[in-house]
């Protein structure tokens, strides 16, 4: 593997599973930044803030502060800037956007709706959703991921679940959607770090959602096998990742 000036690692399948850490992981990521290259780590999980993940990594072991992490709530946030807006999500999300200057209000017109994933979804919330997006505030959604894993093989309806609840009603599409694949949140550590695609290598465990990414921002990938994509996945796709490993430790 050739050297990078920025790795952009995705965090859940990469560096930890639930509360366990990769074996081997943060070992290899601060090796990694000792020798001098930037670190950066992006979720599209909007649920949690930039400093809870932080703090996870960090007691992992893992080298990491708050602004070395990319999540899609944090992504919406430097997005919209002070503005207003109705949000369908979690705390994290709300709390992103309230740092930025963003006033999040319930009961006045907002420019924008945003929506993530939402364990307390309520038809009352879609209703308000879809009827200020009718009558004119622009949509945001943070990521379209149809569900969200949890400890085991269990998994929860994600963002996109709730976005597709949000869109059917308001006969209406995201404007933007801030999370992978798309290149959002890419472009914003590109634009912070001011490294350059060709010296940016981004390591992830979904071929979908992170290989699917780096392919369309321009930049190397390294699918690892420790997550949410399998061999057979990748016999059955038609995206390719740069470097296939069998976990991050292999790096
Ligand atoms: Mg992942």
């Amino acid at each position: 593997m050739k050297d990078y000036k920025l790795y952009v690692f995705d965090m859940d399948g990469v560096l930890f599973r639930g509360d366990e850490p990769t074996p081997g992981g943060p070992e290899i990521v601060s090796e990694i930044a000792d020798g001098g290259a930037i670190i950066r780590y992006l979720t599209n999980n909007s649920t949690r803030t930039r400093r809870d993940y932080a703090e996870k990594l960090f007691d992992m072991g893992y080298p990491a502060e708050p602004a070395m992490v990319y999540t899609s709530a944090a992504g919406a946030a430097i997005f919209l800037g002070p503005t207003s807006a109705f949000v369908v999500g979690e705390d994290g999300l709300r709390r992103e956007l309230t740092d930025i200057g963003c006033r999040v209000v319930d009961d006045r017109p907002s420019d924008w709706v945003v929506v993530g994933a939402c364990w307390g979804l309520t038809y009352a919330m879609i209703d308000e959703a879809q009827w200020r997006i009718r009558q004119g505030s622009r949509f945001l959604a943070t990521n379209l991921d149809s569900t969200y894993p949890i400890e085991g093989d269990r998994v929860r309806p994600g963002a996109g679940a709730v976005v597709a609840a949000v869109q059917t009603a308001a006969e209406q599409t995201p404007e933007i959607v801030i999370g992978k694949p798309g290149t959002t949140l890419l472009r914003m550590i590109w634009s912070e770090t001011e490294v350059s695609p060709d010296q940016t290598l981004l390591i992830g465990d979904r071929i979908d959602t992170d290989i699917a990414c780096a392919v369309a921002a321009g930049c190397d990938s390294a699918l690892v096998l420790s997550g949410a994509s399998t061999q057979a996945d990748l016999r059955d796709s038609q995206i390719r990742p740069t470097y296939i490993y069998g976990s991050v430790a292999d790096l």
